[in-house]
């Protein structure tokens, strides 16, 4: 884990699947990028085709999922579900791409980051010459609402420990500690996909939200079961899935963080305001700094189980 050297795609990867939210059908590109470039979207449907980078200071709203966009003005272009893509660059070490997408959200795919990782896997991965950067966190910083919070402390490396408490008797309360030292930790996360009540359901479709969203693309439970035929891929699939959210929405930082990272309930929103937080205090907390260690050997992941 933590490679010394950043790192793109092979070749450009082609995915298609279906929106959440507005029910099309949806084209995603991933394109090998220069060293520097980062992660960047790009609305290649709109006329000026538009770039959106993957950063903190362009999130838009963190209502049920993750959208970023040009800027704060309310008509602004933007990209919205992009946590688990960008929990799948995170946990490849993936630091620069042009994401080009013809629509307002990254396909769903099936409510996972599997799709993702699988497509990234099989073009595989090139190490570039310029050196990769990481924030090394040298003191404790916690951000609470109400009863949820989120807390980073000094490790010497990336861990995710996260609770989470659901009145539905299905989901209860569950909580996992991952150690990333290596890809394989996070196979499960990555495995894991988006859940949701009935009732909520019931309530976006009115709102005109989530046309996109089947028992295909979405764990669905009812107070006392999992609606899903084929059930659950994991007994903790639900805060397995909570930590892919969590671990794709601090990428937005820009640069990994190295720290132990714990959370209660937390959520996207939660996680933009810690980032927000992190930035203010960054020149105290954190320092871009080399990594101490280099990469271990780095064995290929398998998710062969999925198919
Ligand atoms: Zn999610």
């Amino acid at each position: 884990m933590l490679s010394l050297k950043q790192r793109t795609v092979k070749q450009a990867i082609k995915l298609s699947g279906i929106g959440l939210h507005s029910g099309k059908t949806l084209h995603l590109n991933i394109i090998p990028a220069s060293e520097n470039f980062g992660i960047q979207f790009c609305r290649v449907d709109l006329p000026q085709k538009p770039m959106i980078p993957a950063h903190a200071n362009q999130i838009h709203s963190t209502d049920l999922n993750t959208t970023i966009a040009v800027s704060a003005d309310p008509s602004s272009p933007r990209v919205a579900t992009i946590e688990h893509l960008m929990a799948a660059f995170a946990g490849l070490e993936i630091d620069n791409v042009l994401v080009e997408i013809n629509g307002p959200e990254i396909p769903v795919m099936d409510g996972s980051a599997a799709p993702f990782v699988e497509a990234i896997l099989d073009v595989g991965i090139t190490e570039q010459n310029a050196k990769r950067s990481y924030y090394i966190v040298k003191d404790t910083f916690e951000l609470r609402q109400a009863d949820k919070w989120i807390r980073i402390e000094p490790a010497r490396y990336t861990s995710y420990e996260m609770a989470i408490d659901f009145r539905s008797q299905v989901i209860g309360q569950q909580s996992l500690r991952v150690d990333w030292t290596s890809v394989e930790a996070l196979e499960s996360i990555f495995l894991s996909r988006t859940f949701c009540h009935v009732n909520d359901v019931n309530a976006m479709r009115k709102a005109g939200l989530a046309l996109g969203g089947s028992l295909e693309n979405a764990i669905v439970v009812s107070d006392s079961e999992v609606m899903n035929p084929e059930g659950l891929r994991f007994d903790d699939e639900f805060v397995r899935h909570k930590m892919l959210d969590c671990i794709g929405d601090l990428t937005l930082m820009g640069a990994p963080l190295i720290g132990k990272i714990t959370a209660y309930k937390s959520g996207h929103g939660l996680h933009a305001a810690f980032m927000k937080a992190l930035w203010q205090i960054r020149l105290e907390k954190l320092t871009l700094v080399e990594p101490e260690r280099p990469r271990e050997n780095n064995p290929p992941i398998s998710i062969a189980h999925l198919a």
